[in-house]
C-alpha cells in the first residue's frame, strides 16, 4: 500500500492550493463574510474552476469534461474554500447527473455551458416534507392543456445554488404515471420563485426554497423514471459522502492550527500554554482524529476509482470525517479561551461551516442506519 502522491498528484494539489490562495480566497475577500454572493461572483469562480476542469469533473473526457478520479478530485476538493465547495458539488454533481441521463446529446448547448461555468446548476429533491426519506417526495409534474408541455407544483428546500441557478435538476412525481421523474428546468423558460434560506454557516453561499407554482417545463425535459432516479442519487453519494468528511476535516485542520498558534504565544501559569501536558493531549487527539478520519474518507473515494465502493463505506466515511471536525474544532475553539469566540480568531467561521455539512448527503442517523443495514442485514430505516 502506497500512502504517497504521484507527481501528478502532487502538481495537481498544488496548483488548486496555487488556485485557492491566489484567486478564489482573494475573491471571496472582496463580498461581506455573511451574505450571499452575487451571482456575477460565483460565475467569476466557476469560471477559474472550469479552466481547472472542476465544473466536470466527474464527467468523462469523451463527454467534455475532465474524467478525474474520485481520489484525484478529493485532492483539489479540499483544498477549496468551504463554501465554493459545496456550490462545485451542487454545480458538478448537477452536470454529471444530467450527462448520466444523455443530457450532452439532448441539450448540448445547456450541457456545455455547464462545463464551462457559464451557467450555475443545482439539483433540487428535498422539500419541506421529504428530508431524509427521498421517496416520499411531494412536488407533482400534471399535464397541461398544451400536450408538449408540464405543470411543476410544488416546493423545494434546503437546495444548493437555488437562487443562483440557471439550470435546475427537479424530481417529483408525475402525475400521469405515479413514476419518479427527474426534469431538467430551464429556469429562463420555466420562471420559479426561489428566496434564500439564512443559515448558520457558509454565509455566502446559497441555500435556497424553489416555489413552483403551475409552472410550464416541455416533456421533452424529462430524463428519467423511478429506477434511474434513484441509481444516480446512490451513485453520487459514494463520492459526495467521503467529499463532505473531506470537506468538514480541513475546516477542523484550520481551526487547529489557529488553536496551536495560540497556544504557543499564550502564557497563563508562568509558561506557554502549549508547555502544559493537558494542552499537548487536546492537540494530539485532535491531530490522531482528523488524520485517521481523512484516510477513511480517501480509502473509499479509493474503492469509489476501483469500483468496489460500499454505501457503507462511503457513510461511514462522511459519519466519522463530520463527527471527528465537530469535535476537534470545538476543543480548538476551547483552547482558546475566550479569543476562541471572538469572530476575529476565525474558529468559529469554521465551526458555524462544519455544522452545515452535518445534514446534506446523509445525517448522523441516517449514514449510521445505512452502515448498520449493510452490515447487519437488516433495515431499520
Ligand atoms: C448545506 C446543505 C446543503 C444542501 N443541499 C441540498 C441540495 O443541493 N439539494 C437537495 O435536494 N437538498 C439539499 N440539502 C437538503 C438535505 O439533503 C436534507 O436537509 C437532508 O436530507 C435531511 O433532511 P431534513 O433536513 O428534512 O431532515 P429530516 O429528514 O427531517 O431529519 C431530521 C432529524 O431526524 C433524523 N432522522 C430522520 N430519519 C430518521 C430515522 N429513520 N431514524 C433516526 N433518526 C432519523 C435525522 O438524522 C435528523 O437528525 C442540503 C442541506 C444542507 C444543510
Amino acid at each position: 500500500m502506497d500512502f504517497n502522491l504521484t507527481s501528478e498528484q502532487q502538481q495537481l494539489q498544488d496548483a488548486a492550493i496555487r488556485l485557492s490562495q491566489g484567486r478564489l480566497m482573494p475573491w471571496l475577500a472582496e463580498h461581506p463574510a455573511d451574505q450571499p454572493l452575487p451571482k456575477s461572483a460565483m460565475l467569476k469562480i466557476l469560471g477559474a474552476l472550469a479552466e481547472f476542469g472542476l465544473t466536470g469533473a466527474r464527467v468523462p473526457v469523451e463527454g467534455g469534461g475532465s474524467g478525474l478520479g474520485a481520489l484525484d478530485y478529493a485532492l483539489v476538493f479540499e483544498q477549496l474554500p468551504p463554501v465554493i465547495a459545496v456550490a462545485l458539488i451542487a454545480h458538478e454533481g448537477t452536470a454529471s447527473r444530467l450527462y448520466a441521463s444523455g443530457a450532452a446529446q439532448t441539450f448540448p448547448e445547456i450541457f456545455e455551458s455547464l462545463i464551462a461555468g457559464t451557467r450555475i446548476a443545482c439539483t433540487a429533491s428535498t422539500e419541506p416534507t421529504t428530508g431524509s426519506d427521498p421517496r416520499s417526495i411531494k412536488l407533482k409534474f400534471t399535464a397541461s392543456d398544451d400536450p408538449q408541455q408540464m405543470l411543476i407544483s410544488g416546493t423545494k428546500q434546503w437546495i444548493t445554488n437555488g437562487t443562483i441557478a440557471d439550470i435546475a435538476l427537479v424530481t417529483g412525481k408525475s402525475d400521469e404515471s405515479g413514476e419518479l421523474l427527474r426534469v431538467m428546468v430551464e429556469r429562463s423558460v420555466s420562471p420559479y420563485v426561489a428566496a434564500e434560506i439564512p443559515c448558520v454557516g457558509l454565509r455566502q453561499g446559497h441555500l435556497s426554497e424553489l416555489n413552483f407554482s403551475q409552472v410550464p417545463v416541455p416533456r421533452a425535459n424529462a430524463l428519467g423514471n423511478d429506477n434511474s432516479t434513484m441509481k444516480t442519487l446512490t451513485q453520487a453519494w459514494l463520492i459526495n459522502r467521503p467529499l463532505f468528511g473531506l470537506l468538514a476535516l480541513t475546516a477542523a485542520r484550520r481551526a487547529r492550527d489557529i488553536a496551536l498558534e495560540h497556544v504557543k504565544g499564550r502564557v497563563q501559569f508562568g509558561a506557554p500554554l502549549a508547555r502544559k501536558q493537558l494542552v499537548q493531549e487536546a492537540l494530539v487527539d485532535i491531530d490522531a482524529s482528523i488524520q485517521s478520519a481523512r484516510l477513511l474518507c480517501l480509502s473509499a473515494l479509493h474503492a469509489a476509482d476501483q469500483g468496489s465502493a460500499t454505501q457503507a463505506q462511503s457513510a461511514m466515511a462522511k459519519r466519522q470525517g463530520v463527527s471527528v471536525a465537530e469535535k476537534a474544532a470545538s476543543i480548538a475553539m476551547r483552547l482558546c479561551g475566550g479569543m476562541g469566540l471572538a469572530t476575529e480568531t476565525g474558529i468559529e467561521r469554521e465551526t458555524r461551516d462544519i455544522k452545515m455539512f452535518t445534514i446534506p448527503d446523509g445525517t448522523y442517523e441516517i449514514l449510521t442506519l445505512i452502515a448498520g443495514r449493510e452490515i447487519t442485514g437488516e433495515s431499520a430505516l
